[in-house]
């Protein structure tokens, strides 16, 4: 069956934010379409399985925390164990005089969990819209005011026309791959091409083994290191030890060819000799993920900018609306904020959508 090409709603991605609006305005009876670039949903929500059903590890956002009652809302909807993280143990830190243990855990604070990984949040998000109002691999490239009134947004398969737009993807992101031409105010291009992208120049490594053998040696798989290439561990363990894992952040600098070898290298100065056979390795970098993290990230700093006024406030004639976790105005940064960037433009839209009739061209 042919692409309608002309719409209610066009969401530009399908992370937490954009699957979370679409979802809402498809519940509302809007007829909306997600477009997502890559050829899976999540965006930052990356979960690889493993052997055992149900157990899967996060190679992208890990945790939720106390008060981010609408992550907790989706986890529950969504059928995902929810558990805590590991806090048991010692915490061992490393600097170049060598490596100490510290009594008691100093760095992860109460925490919970998904046993399903992250990236479940997403699936059940993505299933409960018809399938014809997501599509993979459609990267938007280009975003006018459409000569029939709304706007027009390219993708490499065509056109497609809708009277609002949401922008469910990083701000620096969207300014740097989709052409505005000059219809976006100055200001406003200025701040999105300056907000940082979270986590976005960061490589998260994520070290299966066979058990969890470090809590039996009392310690609690956090680690602080000065001298890398991992600077933050944790225990990424699912329920109960199973799958057993631990994870680090290096920052994006420190990747090279060997750094496979380095990390498990550290890992065994800091865990000892059971450390050096992983079961399983994965690299994440985020830095060089197109999708996420845009060309000029290692020059973005200024943290104040999330949430900013100018992102609260839909921009081409109330058209526009964005709805990334960097726009949220509360738990910026974590998918709570994504979640809620999304409930504020899902809204937008519809107190829109309630004034004139919506698509008169459809
Ligand atoms: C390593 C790491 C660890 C993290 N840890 C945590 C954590 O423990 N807890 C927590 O709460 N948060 C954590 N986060 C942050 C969390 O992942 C994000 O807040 C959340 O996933 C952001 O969702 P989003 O929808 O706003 O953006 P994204 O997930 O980035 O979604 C944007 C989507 O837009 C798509 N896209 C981009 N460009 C285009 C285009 N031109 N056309 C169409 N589609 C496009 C992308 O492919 C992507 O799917 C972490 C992030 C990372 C990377």
């Amino acid at each position: 069956m042919p692409h309608r090409d002309s719409h209610d709603v066009i969401v530009v991605g399908a992370g937490a934010s954009g699957l979370a609006t679409a979802t809402a305005l498809h519940a509302a009876g809007l007829d909306t379409l997600c477009l997502e670039a890559r050829d899976r949903v999540g965006g930052r929500l990356l979960s690889v399985p493993t052997s055992r059903p149900g157990r899967a590890l996060d190679l992208g956002a890990t945790w939720f925390w106390d008060g981010e009652q609408r992550v907790r809302d989706l986890a529950e909807r969504s059928g995902t164990g929810i558990f805590d993280q590991h806090l048991a143990g010692d915490t061992v830190f490393q600097d170049a005089g060598g490596i100490r243990r510290l009594p008691g855990n100093l760095i992860d604070a109460p925490a919970r969990r998904f046993a399903d990984g992250a990236q479940s949040l997403s699936f059940v998000l993505a299933a409960s819209l018809p399938s014809d109002a997501l599509r993979l691999s459609t990267p938007v490239t280009e975003i006018r005011a459409a000569a029939r009134g709304g706007l027009a947004v390219r993708t490499p398969t065509g056109p497609v026309r809708a009277e609002h737009v949401v922008l469910a993807l990083p701000p620096a992101l969207a300014v740097a791959h989709i052409d505005f031409g000059d219809a976006l105010p100055d200001d406003l291009v200025r701040l999105a091409r300056s907000t940082p992208v979270w986590m976005g120049a960061v490589v998260k490594v994520v070290a299966r083994y066979r058990s969890a053998f470090w809590r039996q040696a009392g310690l609690a798989g956090a680690g602080i290191s000065r001298v890398g290439p991992l600077q933050e561990l944790h225990d990424m363990s699912g329920p109960d030890g199973d799958p057993a894992a631990l994870f680090g952040f290096a920052p994006a600098q420190a990747l090279r060819p060997n750094l496979p070898r380095a990390v498990t290298e550290q890992l065994t100065l800091l865990f000892g000799q059971a450390a050096a056979s992983p079961e399983a390795l994965h690299v994440q970098d985020w830095s060089q993920e197109r999708w996420t993290s845009p060309p000029h990230r290692h020059r973005l700093q200024d943290f104040g900018l999330f949430g900013h006024a100018l992102y609260q406030r839909p921009a081409l004639d109330g058209r526009l609306h964005w709805a990334s976790t960097e726009t949220a105005a509360e738990h910026a940064g974590h998918i709570e904020g994504a979640l809620a960037a999304a409930e504020r433009a899902a809204t937008a839209v519809l107190s829109a959508a309630a004034a004139p009739a919506m698509n008169p061209n459809r």
